[in-house]
């Protein structure tokens, strides 16, 4: 039981120069050449690591993902899914370098999720290692899941339907792996009231901005702690003048919802928003783009599955509903059998103080390669 640790732990040196290697290497989503340069790197790091082969799908606009294959014969294979990209840009490890420091390294995209890789990859190699089996296998990584995954999307369903079960290997939620997570929406609103001058003729003008910021504050209104539904306005633009009263404005809407049912009721609320002043003009655009990944039998099962498989392996794990989405919110929207978070454990995604506790690499790569052993007879 053991062995695949005991392996895993005596590889720590190799896993965190992978580790330095890939967030080394940058590859913003938006940065098509240094994408494809990254791909084109762990397609071969991949293949070496694990003896499986790589599937490279070319795309326009956004960097190349990858399909690893391991292992072939009839049965359904396992799926594991995670994403090369990072929402840094170019130049950031400037500012912002790999570095050790005690029990943390440091970078941009270390967390989110070049370690989650790491993980993955040393967990095949670890079963093999050690002269264990395993299903086939798939591991999906894509290229703009920090984007909403606009060109992986029917990729990952199309993988995600056929496959036994889903392991996401984005980080977890301070250790927990996530057994539900909100659906996200995005819309945005514009509001066309007429300019008049603010002082000579006031009465003469329909305010964009008032009517903008009385939608506001009925969208604001819709967030309820206790469904979980949020409604947030980030961005706000409208107007030109001081003393003009303002023609235009926008918004952009942030949705999250924990089921489908409340999906529907609030896009079709937000598409629906009608103007408070009878001659101003409110134009919505938008709608779901993460479908909410719900806690559902099977995900039930197989963190239970994987709580005692921690244990065997000396830890404890916990689950945790975020409001985040990731890819496998699109995974359950085709396969009930999802769990997420069995990526790296540490902080800060997105953030400066972005990093993963090394201690925990072993045991989490352990855990996926146990996974990796048991999963299709607990989803059967
Ligand atoms: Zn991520």
């Amino acid at each position: 039981m053991t062995a695949v640790l005991d392996y895993l732990e005596r590889q720590r040196e190799a896993m965190l120069r992978d580790l330095r290697e890939f967030v080394e290497r940058e590859s913003p989503s938006t940065d098509k050449a240094r994408a494809d340069a990254f791909a084109r790197f762990l397609a071969g790091r991949a293949e070496h690591l694990t003896g499986g082969e790589v599937k490279v799908v070319s795309q326009d606009d956004w960097g190349d993902h990858l399909l690893l294959r391991v292992g072939g014969g009839e049965d359904p294979s396992i799926l594991l899914v995670g994403h090369y990209d990072t929402v840094w840009p170019a130049g950031t490890l400037g500012s912002m370098p790999f570095r050790l420091e005690g029990e943390c390294a440091y970078g941009p995209g270390v967390f989110d999720m070049k370690c989650g890789l790491v993980q993955g990859l040393w967990a095949i190699r670890a079963l093999h290692e050690t002269g264990r089996e395993h299903p086939p296998l798939v591991f999906l990584i894509n290229s703009d899941e920090e984007m909403g995954s606009p060109s992986s999307r029917g990729l990952i369903e199309a993988e995600a339907r056929r496959a036994a079960a889903c392991l996401i290997l984005e980080p977890s939620f301070h250790g927990a792996l996530k057994t539900a997570r909100k659906g996200v929406g995005i819309f945005s609103l514009r509001v066309t009231g007429r300019a008049s001058h603010a002082g000579s003729e006031p009465f003469e003008g329909v305010s964009a901005i008032e009517e903008i910021c009385r939608q506001t504050l009925d969208l604001h209104a819709q967030t309820n702690p206790r469904t979980g539904t949020t409604v947030n306005v980030g961005v706000i633009a409208g107007g030109t003048r001081a003393n003009v009263v303002a023609a235009e404005a926008r918004a952009e809407i942030d949705l999250r919802v924990a089921s489908r049912a409340e999906a529907e009721r609030m896009t079709a609320l937000i598409l629906g928003l009608r103007p408070h002043h009878p001659e101003a003009r409110v134009q919505v655009e938008g709608g779901m783009n993460r479908p909410p990944m719900e806690r559902t039998p099977q995900v039930v099962r197989l963190f239970a599955h994987a709580r005692e498989l921690a244990r065997d392996l000396g830890f404890e794990l916990e689950e945790a509903a975020v409001g985040g989405g990731s890819d496998g919110n699109f995974c359950a929207t085709v396969n009930p059998a999802v769990v997420d978070g069995l990526g790296a454990v540490g902080d800060g995604a997105h953030a400066l103080h972005e990093h993963v506790l090394i201690p925990h690499m072993a045991p989490r790569a352990a855990l996926v390669a146990r996974l990796l052993e048991t999963v299709v007879e607990v989803v059967r």
